[in-house]
């Protein structure tokens, strides 16, 4: 068993990971920690989700002997003491936390020279698939289709279009030489003329407790395509987090290095 250490342990995603570790075939939680002021800290790792005793307390620092890779769901301004802390001391990293700053990417990039390091803006298998699936499709029937990407989320969902939405959208915009912040309509109100050609049309729904849907959608003369991805629990994210935590600690192990995403972590093109 390969063991694993869950950075921003009383986090949702967090929480979450400690959940599915308690059962995994290939990893082992053995070190959970959390920022200074966490009511977790000090306590067992199941404790905030009721689960029985996991045995790993949650710490303010990480032991570097008890673990294998680290997985990051915290926040931007917590990355850059993870980072080094798995470039010191040789440690594979596997980092979830969005919103990251060019800074922060240069970081993580920098850190893959040393050790091996996956980012995922989105860890679910199946949005990721999805990805690979529309720039199939924008590359066979992009230049003759309308292409328009549909989004659905909770009523408290702050920002628009969704992170994935975008994913996707650039995704397709790679295939097809497009630049969002060129090609993409974000709004359209009142007297809007006629569609662009070549643009990219972000729609977005808010309402209830949607969890997360996307829609893109290939439209052609008397044909249309659709590749939709449903979530209806965020625990998806946390299944692909630790799919891409195995992966990265088997490449760290047998001594490599690099810097990844879940394309080369689920062998999509
Ligand atoms: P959350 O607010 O529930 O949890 C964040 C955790 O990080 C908490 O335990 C908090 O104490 C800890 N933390 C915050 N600042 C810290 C610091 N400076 N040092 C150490 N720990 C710190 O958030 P969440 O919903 O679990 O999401 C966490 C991150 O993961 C966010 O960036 C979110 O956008 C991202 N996320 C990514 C995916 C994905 O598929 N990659 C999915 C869901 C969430």
């Amino acid at each position: 068993m390969n063991r694993v250490a869950i950075t921003g342990a009383s986090g949702r995603m967090g929480r979450t990971l400690v959940r599915l570790l308690q059962n995994h075939d290939e990893l082992v939680l053995t070190q959970a920690s959390d920022r200074h002021d966490s009511p977790a800290i000090d306590r067992d790792a199941g404790f905030l989700d009721n689960l029985p005793d996991t045995g790993v307390t949650v710490a303010r620092e990480l032991d570097a002997q008890q673990l294998d890779t680290v997985i990051d769901f915290t926040h931007p301004t917590a990355l850059s003491d993870h980072v080094s802390f798995c470039r010191r001391h040789n440690k594979a990293l596997m980092v979830g936390t969005t919103g990251l700053g060019d800074s922060e990417l240069d970081l993580l990039k920098a850190a893959g020279e040393d050790i091996c390091v996956v980012l995922a803006a989105n860890t679910s298998v199946g949005v990721n698939l999805c990805a690979s699936l529309a720039a199939t499709a924008a590359e066979v029937i992009g230049p003759v289709t309308d292409i328009e990407i549909v989004e659905s989320h909770h009523r408290h969902k702050v920002d628009a279009p969704s992170g994935t939405a975008l994913y996707l959208g650039q995704s397709i915009a790679d295939v097809l030489g497009k630049d969002l912040k060129r090609d993409g309509v974000y709004q359209r109100h009142g007297q809007t003329g006629e569609r662009p050609d070549g643009s990219i049309g972000f729609s977005t729904i808010r309402g209830g407790d949607i969890a997360g849907e996307h829609t893109v959608m290939f439209i052609g003369e008397n044909e249309r395509i659709e590749i939709t991805h449903r979530a209806t629990d965020r625990v998806i994210f946390a299944r692909g987090a630790l799919r891409a935590a195995e992966w990265v600690t088997r490449k760290q192990l047998k001594g490599e290095k690099g810097f990844f995403g879940m394309r080369e972590v689920l062998g999509l093109n």
